[in-house]
């Protein structure tokens, strides 16, 4: 299998890059080809501008969503996005790693998506009409390659639970999970979250790293979210709504886009 893990960290020598390291070597170890992007050492563009379409004149007004959907159709992004769209292209599975930052992913990271994400790659994808609002949750062109996401979080498990004051980790990663990963066809696996890392010590590093190891040894066979899919009846047209009959009483918010599991 191919695995490419982009990594935002600015520190090699930190836990991340320590992280990295584990993920990497147990990865090959269990026969994977892998890719790191590391965003920082790789000096990453974060923010989309003109620059990023050659191909527009310097008269036109900048439309990302139209200068990415044109630059993409005729193979004139910048080289370093067109890079990035090779390693998703070559990936079976894809890794996002990164610090919790402000409840979220770090901006390089985020520019990492904004930027690579093209329309006609990422999204802008199939027949867009009445009746379907393209290939995407669930289709689209990563359909068939899984993605997860490798997170480290200062604040305790507990902070992050149902009742925890910074609210549940699966409700924070939601828009990762389910709208940069689902949204463009990826099968979506559990993430890997450390909590309580600032003041790890060798024992408990030792702990986050054989849980690391093991998520990587199960990257194939580990259960993934089971986010309803568009295009298959769960949501009414043209509003994009869980048809009510599906939703169990009391279940609200992300969790609607839960399918019931299935055996
Ligand atoms: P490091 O600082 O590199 O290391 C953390 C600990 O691990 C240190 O004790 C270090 O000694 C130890 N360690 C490192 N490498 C090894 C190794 N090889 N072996 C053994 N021990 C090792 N947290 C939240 O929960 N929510 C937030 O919203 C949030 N926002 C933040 C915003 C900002 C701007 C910043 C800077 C931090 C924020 N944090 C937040 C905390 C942040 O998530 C953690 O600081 C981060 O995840 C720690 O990862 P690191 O790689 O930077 O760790």
């Amino acid at each position: 299998m191919n695995v490419l893990i982009v990594f935002a960290h600015p520190e090699r020598q930190s836990l991340n890059g320590a992280l990295l390291d584990v993920a990497v070597r147990e990865l090959e170890a269990q026969g994977h080809k892998v890719q790191v992007s590391d965003l920082y050492t790789m000096h990453w563009k974060a923010t989309v501008d003109r620059d990023d379409f050659p191909g527009l004149s310097s008269d036109a007004s900048l439309k990302v969503w139209k200068a990415s959907h044109d630059g993409f159709a005729a193979g004139d992004l910048t080289e370093d996005v067109k890079a990035e769209q090779e390693k998703l292209r070559w990936a079976d599975t894809v890794i996002l790693q990164f610090p919790l930052w402000w409840f979220a992913m770090p901006a390089i990271l985020k520019g990492w998506v904004d930027r690579v994400y093209a329309s006609g790659f990422a999204y802008g994808v199939g027949e867009h009409s009445d009746k379907r609002w393209g290939d995407r949750y669930g289709e689209g062109v990563m359909e068939g390659k899984r993605a997860m996401l490798i997170v480290t979080a200062g604040g305790w498990p507990e902070h992050y639970s149902e009742r925890g004051i910074n609210g549940p980790i699966d409700d924070l990663l939601f828009p990762i999970n389910h709208g940069i990963l689902f949204y463009p066809g990826f099968t979506v696996l559990p993430p890997f979250v450390a909590y309580r890392v600032d003041r790890l010590d060798d024992a408990k590093f030792g702990v986050v790293a054989d849980q690391l190891r093991e998520r990587m040894r199960t990257l194939e066979t580990i259960r993934p979210i089971p986010y309803r899919r568009q295009n298959y009846g769960d949501y009414q047209i043209p509003t994009m709504e869980v048809l009510p009959e599906l939703v169990p009483p009391g279940v609200k918010g992300f969790e609607v886009h839960l399918a019931p599991e299935r055996d």
